[in-house]
């Protein structure tokens, strides 16, 4: 097998195409996310196409199947309008840059599943949201508590569920690197994670990532295969290490508390958009609630920041924990820009760019970090 070099060092070539790719795919991903949600709905509320159809669910439906329909056809309405972009960006796109593994066939089929997904996940808690607008004045702080229960459920399944369905998942292998993880897990005071698996993420396409997932019983550490492939066990252990600050942090649980706050506001203030302009009624009619996800898509994106900056402190932080258990800045710093180069992403975006969008702090700062730890602890 032939030796991995130890340091990485960019590739000028990907340091150039990732300025391009990363900014062409956020504009991609606003188009998607922000753009034409907006347009359909505001161009299917203006023509009155929502009011027939909420009109027509009722009618055919009753109380409460006709909401669950109307709900249907929306979500229905929106993966049709976002197809298109989904497919020049998530196939062909990727692989103009060489990203993607996917055959056309695999990525339909991948496609299907997430559409499939969506819809059973999606559509429950959207016609609870509709039917708690229809029906009661504070329905939304009976949504934002729904809300709540039904991501923690989402963040518990996530692993068991959502995963397996998307990507094959093995046990992870190797026996002597297994317990050098092991041996990091009891460092860091870890015992009650026994679930090591590794992704099958090559099969898709080149990237790589690792996370920590779920919750309570679901609890495991899930490790990309392209990680393991293309990363030397030095840099693999610093990402584990990374992940485990998150652990240790409380971080999973810190962001859903954060996130829940944020939604309750939020959706007081769609509240107020509504009553003040869109209707007078004490309960609110079923075909205002498209207009309710176009608010919350607009709140969502102003918050953006906000969530974001508190990303990015939990990722610093993570980086950090890894250094201070690790102590292979070295690792660390080769890691990132390998990261970078096989995910063609920006070291260093523009700054309002990467303070609106990015949940990460940049490679450029996180390398720094790397570099300022090193200088401290060296001697
Ligand atoms: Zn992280």
């Amino acid at each position: 097998m032939a030796k991995r070099s130890a340091h990485y060092e960019y590739d000028p070539e990907k340091r150039r195409l990732a300025k391009i790719y990363s900014r062409q795919k956020l504009i991609m991903s606003i188009g998607n996310s922000i753009v034409i949600p907006l347009t359909a709905i505001a161009v299917l509320f203006l023509t009155g196409v929502f009011e027939r159809l909420a009109e027509y669910s009722l009618n055919a439906g009753g109380s409460i199947l006709g909401i669950i329909l109307f709900v249907f056809f929306v979500s229905a309405i929106f993966l049709i309008f976002e197809f298109p972009l989904k497919l020049y960006g998530g196939y062909f796109y990727e692989h103009k840059y060489k990203l993607s593994n996917h055959t056309l066939p695999a990525w339909f089929n991948d496609f299907f599943k997430e559409t499939l997904l969506e819809l059973v996940f999606a559509v429950p808690i959207g016609a609870i949201t509709a039917f708690l607008l229809v029906n009661f004045r504070y329905w939304w702080l009976y949504t934002s508590i729904v809300g709540i229960f039904f991501s923690l459920f989402i963040n518990f399944i996530y692993p068991v569920v959502f995963l397996p369905f998307l990507y094959k998942l093995k046990p992870y292998k190797d026996r002597s690197e297994l317990k050098n993880i092991i041996d990091i897990l009891k460092r860091v005071g870890v015992t009650n994670i026994k679930k090591i698996k590794v992704l099958i993420e090559s099969e898709k396409s080149k990237k790589v990532d690792a996370m920590f997932a779920g919750m309570g019983k679901t609890k495991s550490i899930i490790l990309y295969d392209n990680l393991l492939d293309k990363f030397t066990k030095k840099e693999v252990r610093t990402v584990i290490a990374h992940e485990l600050g998150h652990y240790v942090h409380k971080d999973i649980i810190k962001f859903e508390i954060f996130g829940a706050a944020q939604s309750v506001l939020l959706l007081y203030l769609t509240n107020l958009i509504i009553r003040n302009n869109f209707t007078a009624d004490e309960f609110i009619p079923l075909h205002i609630y498209p207009v309710v996800s176009g608010i919350l898509i607009v709140l969502g994106f102003l918050a953006m920041p906000l969530m974001m900056a508190y990303s990015r402190k939990q990722e610093a932080a993570a980086d950090k924990f890894a250094l201070d258990y690790i102590k292979d800045s070295s690792s660390q710093i080769s890691t990132e820009k390998k990261l970078c180069d096989i995910d063609l992403a920006d070291d260093k975006p523009n700054a309002f760019i990467e303070f609106w969008f990015h949940g990460h702090p940049c490679a450029e700062k996180r390398i720094k970090m790397a570099e300022q730890w090193a200088a401290e602890n060296n001697g």
